[in-house]
């Protein structure tokens, strides 16, 4: 409904480039190519790899802020770089289930949409909703990186028990601490599924401001 507002919307007000703001492009050429996917990888201090394939600055930053304001279409500018951290965490595995981590009640009544879900979808793997929150966790923006991981700490819950089925991937948007990723791996390997890794769009430049965070806004 809300998705479908801001499409109305943007046929009235002129679009704007979410990378350097010239009108009249969705997207323009030079923005456009610095979505070029450049893969890295983070190890948390809990061992989970979250693979990622943007920096969370300048122009994929804006684009990805963009994209949560209403902006769905950019998920299709996205998509490589979204398929470039997907593939480097199945690795060699010959299949792999992705599980997106659960959108809040709040974000899907305030967005109308999932994001990791779309970006994922748009990068040609489809999601499995296999973790729901918990409990309503507190929002993690104005909190710090010590604050963020006690707070996500047992917030998410796999709806299923993971004996016998394909081991699964983890998949965000945006990755700052980790927390959210953390748990997720938790939560999953708690309900007997084993977690190869996690894969997100873009990370933050370490210790870059904790507020970017999306995940469980
Ligand atoms: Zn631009």
């Amino acid at each position: 409904m809300r998705a479908s507002l801001v499409e109305a919307a943007s046929l009235l007000l002129p679009v704007a480039c979410p990378g350097c703001g010239e009108l009249g492009e969705p997207l323009c050429r030079a923005c456009g190519s610095a979505l070029a996917p450049a893969p890295a990888a983070r190890t948390l201090r809990s061992g989970l790899v979250v693979h990622s394939a943007l920096r969370f600055e300048g122009v994929p930053a804006g684009v990805l802020r963009e994209l949560k304001r209403g902006r769905t279409d950019l998920a299709r500018a996205l998509a490589p770089a979204m398929r470039a951290a997907l593939s480097a965490a199945v690795r060699d595995a010959e299949r792999a289930v992705f599980v997106p981590v659960p959108t809040t009640r709040r974000s899907m009544r305030s967005r109308g949409y999932r994001v990791p879900e779309l970006l994922a979808r748009r990068a040609g793997a489809p999601t499995v909703r296999l973790l729901r929150p918990a409990f309503a966790v507190s929002d993690q923006r104005a909190l710090g990186r010590d604050e963020r991981i006690r707070n996500a700490e047992g917030s998410m819950r796999a709806i299923r028990a993971g004996q016998g089925v394909a081991p699964v991937v983890v998949v965000d948007d945006v990755v700052t601490t980790g927390a959210t990723c953390d748990e997720a791996a938790r939560a999953l390997r708690a309900a007997g599924y084993e977690v190869l890794g996690a894969a997100v769009a873009a990370a933050t430049p370490r210790r870059a401001d904790p507020r970017a965070e999306s995940t469980t806004e």
